[in-house]
């Protein structure tokens, strides 16, 4: 049984780390980007909702990706684990958190911080601009994204230290040894 958070800043590879994460771990990658991004090509309501926060970069409200989280965990093929990218991103979704996983009997293993520092970060992000097109990778909003991770986001590193939960891994370098500087960060007994 795996129950892993990710954290990072826009453009440390979570996404990225989370899909190999999955295929490693037996445990479907939750993104809660992957999720909204899906609803806004799909035109459906809860992407009409979240749109304008996706294209400025900024959080979308914790009462809507709560929701939309609380559902997705629900699903059958989350009951033996998952990977969740991209969500907790406030204090207020770490408390919604706990209290998802206290009604399911279940908690929290591990919380693995990917860092890279914010010239790296602008830099990827750049380029995944050029390929693949994203409405939030322009500069501005890049800048945005890093201001709103710093303000919001970041502190939720104190608080998963504080409970023990964290593992900072370096996610500079190769993917494939990121991955496995994660992977050696979990401490599996059968890794
Ligand atoms: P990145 O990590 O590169 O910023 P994501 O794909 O994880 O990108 O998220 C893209 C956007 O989706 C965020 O800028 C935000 O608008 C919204 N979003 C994703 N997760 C959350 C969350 N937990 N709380 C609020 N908004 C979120």
């Amino acid at each position: 049984m795996t129950r892993l958070v990710l954290l990072g800043p826009p453009g440390a590879g979570k996404g990225t780390q989370a899909k190999l994460l999955s295929d490693r771990l037996g445990v479907p990658a939750i993104s809660t980007g992957d999720i909204f991004r899906a609803n806004v090509a799909a035109e459906t309501d809860l992407g009409t909702t979240v749109k304008e926060y996706l294209d400025a970069g900024k959080y979308v409200p914790d009462s809507v990706t709560n929701a939309m989280v609380r559902d997705r965990l629900q699903q059958p093929d989350a009951a033996g684990g998952f990977i969740l990218d991209g969500y907790p991103r406030t204090t207020d979704q770490v408390r919604e958190l706990d209290d998802m996983l206290v009604e399911t009997g279940g908690k929290l293993e591990h919380v693995l911080e990917i860092t890279a520092d914010t010239d790296e970060l602008v830099r990827r992000l750049s380029r995944r601009a050029v390929e693949q097109g994203r409405s939030d990778d322009t500069e501005d909003v890049i800048r945005t994204r890093q201001q709103v991770y710093l303000e919001q986001t970041a502190p939720l590193v104190e608080v998963y230290s504080e409970r023990g939960l964290l593992r900072s891994v370096d996610g500079l370098g190769e993917i494939s040894d990121v991955t496995e500087r994660l992977v050696e960060a979990l401490d599996l007994p059968d890794a």
